[in-house]
């Protein structure tokens, strides 16, 4: 991965190639940016840099074998290590149980996020695992570091998600981060900083990577792909994610399926359809634990529009022609009294899709559950 192949992010960029120029290379870097950020793609791009053989000021060169085997994540001084499941073939797992899986998975999509990587496991994951990083990783750790460097002038551990490190693993590894071996650098790339301990991040030299502009998601995918308006709708839909905004663009059926689920599942709890809640139901189960992440977003999206309809009587999402005679017609039906809590089950429902929940069942209680918050009056009249 080239700098130049990420977009936006060019104060980072300069960052990250001043310190190889003014030779204060961290030993140990971490990118904490959001799920769908640029962090992970930037954290390849500065390992390639800092080995490439033939490097300008601002980028390496692309083609040099460093360049070429770094790229592919087959540089044998490059170790990924990346929280992991116990299957029924792997009952102590480390990285490179996994690591052609984790390949895969991120050269399809280096946007991809924690939740994304659980998924790939499909049906191995039978007991919900979120991934850990286990003690024998840092075992494993501590072995390769003892050897010395392959072929590279840097040899890099790149940790994703090191927020899944347990206590152990934590432990074991803190006096590496405040000292690795000569020529080793650190790059972990995190989406939750905040559950790192304490004691690891005063260790490490932090770089915050911003979200993506819609300018950044409009380069990314090519000019002529996104309108303006267009992808102002997919930043604000998901939140900056461009995974998933690759996701729905893959994926155009599943786009248009977002607002015909959600105005029928509304109008069947609001009417209290009992037979068409269950069909409805049994429908969204059918699709995968994306899809229904994706669609409960867009659920809390659509609410918080009726709120800000009901007020401004206009929308503040430039949404389409259909969701915005949906949102006149519906938006007296969502207010104070009653928003938070829609909001609140919506967003809980998101982490217990995360957390494997049997869908059919959720579904069916939230439906319930919106049947009776739809009947819930405004204490005073707005208008
Ligand atoms: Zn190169």
């Amino acid at each position: 991965m080239l700098f130049k192949e990420v977009v936006g992010n060019s104060l980072v960029k300069k960052q990250l190639t001043d310190a190889v120029k003014n030779n204060r290379i961290s030993h140990a870097q971490l990118f904490s940016g959001k799920s769908g950020s640029a962090k992970l793609a930037l954290s390849l791009a500065y390992a390639q840099f800092l080995n490439c053989e033939n490097r300008t000021a601002i980028d390496s060169c692309g083609i040099c074998s460093s360049c070429i085997k770094i790229n592919n994540l087959s540089h044998p001084d490059l170790h990924l290590v990346l929280p992991v499941l116990k299957t029924k073939t792997v009952q102590s797992p480390v990285s490179d149980h996994f690591i052609s899986q984790w390949r895969k998975f991120i050269t399809n999509n280096y946007y991809g996020s924690l939740n994304g990587w659980i998924d790939s496991f499909g049906t191995e994951n039978k007991t919900g695992q979120q991934g850990t990083i286990y003690k024998d990783e840092a075992n494993n750790i501590h072995k390769k570091l003892s050897l010395k460097n392959y072929e590279a002038k840097y040899r890099i551990v790149l940790i994703w998600m090191p927020e899944r490190m347990n206590l152990e693993t934590s432990n074991k590894l803190l006096k590496l981060f405040e000292e690795p071996p000569k020529g080793t650098v650190f790059l972990l790339v995190t989406e939750n900083a905040n559950q790192l301990l304490p004691t690891i991040t005063s260790r490490l030299q932090t770089l915050k990577i911003a979200d993506f502009t819609t300018e950044d998601i409009i380069t990314y995918f090519g000019g002529e792909t996104l309108s303006l308006e267009r992808a102002k709708h997919l930043r604000n839909l998901t939140n900056a994610d461009l995974g998933k905004i690759s996701q729905i663009l893959d994926d155009k059926e599943g786009e248009l399926d977002l607002f015909s689920d959600f105005s029928d599942w509304m109008r069947l709890t609001y009417k209290m359809d009992v037979q068409g809640i269950s069909n409805w139901v049994d429908n969204l189960s059918l699709k995968g634990r994306k899809q229904q992440n994706i669609f409960l977003s867009y659920a809390i999206k659509m609410i918080r529009e009726c709120l800000i309809y009901n007020f401004a009587s206009y929308s503040l999402l430039k949404t389409n022609k259909n969701e915005l005679a949906f949102l006149t017609k519906f938006s007296p039906f969502i207010h104070e009294e009653n928003s938070v809590f829609i909001a609140e089950k919506l967003e809980e429902s998101i982490k217990a899709i995360n957390r494997n929940a049997n869908a059919k069942i959720l579904f069916f209680e939230l439906s319930l559950q919106m049947v009776k918050f739809l009947r819930l009056k405004r204490k005073f009249a707005l208008k």
